[in-house]
């Protein structure tokens, strides 16, 4: 028997139509990638933004945009950006996030696999886009995102400006009542490995992701919350903020192509954010500004920390210090990407804060919705004993099935498990635990060290920024841990010093065999420490206990 409720389609734009209809003078706050002056803002409401982002669509429809069209954004987060995003997918196209951050060769790939019909892009990516035009197969217009007095001398062809497109329209439009298993976004993940992969959401899974997000525990927003996502849009659809706060009538304040401590604190201080989230890297540089500065962090309540593993200390440091509490969250492009948080929550209620610290360092339970488990090489279920590791397996609605154009490929295992490469274990109270990427975990003689706790224990030697570990061949053991650092300026540490700190945090037999300082740590695009520029960086290094 079926039930007798109602087919609404899950669709992206309502949460759209939510904001402008119940929160309708809630504002967006946004920084003009135009303009070169730190605080060089534009503020509007819900209400506007969803009066601008029906003018787009009408605009688009103009542009000839039908059913599946793959629309690419090169943009930071910004009003514009969120306009576009929205209208793209409403209209029955796709919002294909482009990172700008990847090597020009990724992004023509990309671009022409995806097959985008327009780009919409900053203007701070026209230089960038000029170069790749002639390699660039499907785009018929470049759509500039500024206004008429800004639009640049620029040797793109077909070439519009957004404000243009959009002053052409009245807005009254009412969005198409699309299949909600229509496709919406399209993000390809950095392709660490191979070819980047493109994993295609739908209104759907957004949605219910959206809805994942707001549940009390997840990310801690509500009408009352003014948040900055400081996460790119590029970056998993900036964990799926931008529909969170229009669900829920959170104030929305975005960066713009601002990364810098400095920019950042101004914006939380002046727009008096309560709710933040990013990568760790982010975060290093903000606590080191808080540090040399003496500032504090407002009425910031709340950061979610995911993307790479998030450090005790920094933790400790952001709580403890600066009554910030830090969620440390995990999730990956192919699950859309939310899967697991560690929040305040009612099982830690009594916890000491030592005791709440230790749960703070693993990346939390799954939220509803999504399912973990951990498997053996076999496929075997793992018991959730906190201790025993193995690769962490997720499914959900929210959770990618395949990668796009390689449909007739399954990546779910027989049960429906997507596998995500991580390796980790999970506690009797569902907490999950990260012990390293499957291809980053360092083997010595047979057994395991992860990088990860190497890395994050390293992160509270004072005279350290940043750690990075990696196996090195080693003749008896086949693989032994090195740790590349960044050190404070004009510090120093040696590898003993490095054992006489890491002693008590972890086992004796995963102290690294070597410590280098380094100028720099390779990050990937999305912010994270690359593990295969730093093993390509040490190709010809030898341990000195070779
Ligand atoms: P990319 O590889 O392009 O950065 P993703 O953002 O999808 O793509 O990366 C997902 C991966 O990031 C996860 O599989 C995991 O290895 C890592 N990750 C995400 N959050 C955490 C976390 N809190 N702790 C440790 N690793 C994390």
């Amino acid at each position: 028997m079926q039930g007798l409720m109602q087919d609404w389609p899950l669709l992206t734009t309502r949460f759209l139509t939510h904001a402008d209809i119940n929160h309708p003078t809630r504002e967006i706050v946004s920084m003009l990638p135009e303009k070169a002056e730190k605080l060089g803002q534009f503020r509007y409401t819900n209400a506007d933004m969803a009066q601008r982002a029906r003018q787009c669509g009408q605009a688009l429809e103009k542009l000839g945009v039908k059913l599946g069209d793959r629309i690419g954004t090169l943009a930071w987060n910004s009003h514009r950006h969120v306009e576009i995003w929205y209208a793209a997918s409403g209209v029955g196209g796709v919002t294909h996030t482009l990172n700008p951050r990847l090597f020009p060769e990724q992004l023509i790939y990309i671009m022409n696999h995806a097959e985008d019909k327009l780009l919409f892009l900053d203007i701070t990516f026209v230089p960038l886009i000029e170069k790749l035009a002639e390699h660039l197969n499907s785009i018929e217009h470049f759509v500039i995102m500024v206004g008429a007095d800004d639009m640049p001398e620029t040797s793109l062809p077909n070439v519009l400006c957004y404000e243009d497109l959009l002053a052409g329209e009245d807005g009254s439009y009412e969005w198409p009542e699309l299949d909600e298993n229509a496709a919406s976004g399209l993000c390809y993940t950095s392709g660490t490995t191979g070819n980047p992969k493109g994993v295609l959401y739908s209104h759907r899974s957004n949605y219910l992701h959206t809805m994942g997000a707001l549940s009390g525990d997840t990310l801690g927003i509500t009408s009352k919350t003014t948040i900055l996502p400081v996460v790119p849009m590029f970056h998993a659809n900036a964990w799926g903020i931008p529909y969170a706060t229009a669900g829920s009538g959170a104030k929305l304040v975005l960066n713009g192509p601002h990364h810098e401590p400095d920019i950042l604190h101004d914006l939380i201080i002046q727009e008096q954010v309560t709710v933040t989230a990013a990568v760790p890297t982010i975060w290093m540089g903000m606590l080191q500004y808080l540090e040399s500065t003496g500032k504090d962090m407002g009425k910031l309540k709340v950061v979610t920390i995911g993307g790479a593993a998030c450090p005790r200390s920094m933790i400790d440091t952001f709580q403890r210090k600066y009554g910030v509490r830090v969620n440390h969250a995990w999730g990956m492009t192919e699950t859309s990407p939310l899967g697991t948080i560690g929040s305040e929550n009612a099982y830690i209620e009594n916890f000491s804060e030592e005791e709440k610290l230790d749960i703070q360092c693993k990346q939390g339970r799954s939220i509803i919705g999504a399912e973990i488990c951990i498997k053996d090489d076999d496929g075997n279920i793992i018991p959730r004993d906190g201790e025993t590791s193995g690769r962490l397996m997720i499914r959900g609605p929210w959770v990618a099935k395949t990668y796009f154009k390689q449909d007739e490929e399954n990546m779910l295992d027989t049960e429906g498990w997507f596998d995500t490469g991580d390796v980790a274990c999970i506690g009797p109270s569902g907490y999950m635990h990260i012990t390293d990427r499957a291809k980053d975990v360092i083997k010595s003689g047979g057994e395991w060290i992860s990088s990860i706790d190497l890395e994050n224990a390293a992160v509270s030697h004072p005279n350290v920024t940043e750690a990075a570990v990696i196996g090195v061949y080693h003749p008896k053991w086949d693989e032994r841990p090195m740790m590349a650092v960044t050190v404070a300026d004009g510090a120093s540490i040696t590898t003993e010093e490095m054992h006489a700190h890491l002693t008590g945090q972890v086992a004796k037999w995963w102290l690294p065999d070597d410590v280098v300082i380094v100028d720099e740590i390779p990050h990937t695009a999305t912010g994270k420490i690359s593990k295969k520029d730093l093993r390509e960086q040490f190709t010809e290094y030898k341990l000195p206990t070779y």
